[in-house]
């Protein structure tokens, strides 16, 4: 089969992660890229499942050894990357790979996969809303957050960059509106 690379991405906050779980329980040949990552994990986190949480220097190892995909040190400090390893896993499973990563893994991923990959850029409604959306998640420390909230500007500025811009004012309306999205894209 010719699989095929679904990747979202987006500011944090803006609501990616439930979309893609939503995506991920309909009934399209789906599965998610787990990725590696040096944060340590949040309470409700499954190692192996959200990420596969590795110290900085195991990362630092696996660089070395060529096996991601792409990375990226998405907040300073901590390491987040795609293994080669996960799309031939996924691709045997005989379904499309599903991405949650950052705005510049998402354009990574989409030029070295030009043709086979649908970037989508998941739009808070506003600034206000995704300052509100992270105080609600109260993971983060307000030095934390305010970092998020900078990086979450500037990642704004590459929406037009992606294949698809996806407007996630109410999970109940995005998540249908992309589900027919990517269901043309895998049938073509
Ligand atoms: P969080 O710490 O909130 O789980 O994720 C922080 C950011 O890292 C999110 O924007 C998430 O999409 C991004 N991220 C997660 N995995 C990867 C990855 O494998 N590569 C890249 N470039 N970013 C990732």
């Amino acid at each position: 089969m010719n699989g095929k690379l679904i990747v979202f991405s987006a500011p944090s906050g803006a609501g990616k992660t439930s979309i893609v779980h939503r995506l991920l329980k309909t009934d399209l040949p789906l599965a998610f890229s787990v990725s590696a990552c040096s944060r340590s994990k949040r309470p409700e986190e499954i190692n192996g499942t959200d990420y596969y949480f590795l110290s900085p220097a195991e990362f630092r190892q696996r660089i070395d050894n060529k096996e991601f995909l792409e990375w990226e040190e998405v907040y300073p400090g901590s390491y987040y990357g795609t293994l080669k390893s996960e799309l031939s896993r996924i691709w045997k499973l005989g379904k499309h790979v599903v991405f949650d990563v950052d705005v510049v893994g998402g354009m990574n991923i989409k030029k070295l996969y030009p043709k086979e990959t649908l970037s989508v850029f998941v739009m808070p409604p506003s600034i206000e809303e995704l300052e509100a959306r992270l105080r609600y998640r109260d993971t983060e420390t307000p030095e934390s957050m305010a970092k998020r909230l900078d990086k979450a500007k500037w990642e704004m500025s590459f929406a037009d960059k992606f294949d698809y811009i996806l407007l996630n004012d109410n999970l109940d309306r995005s998540t249908p509106e992309i589900e027919k999205v990517i269901e043309r894209f895998i049938s073509e």
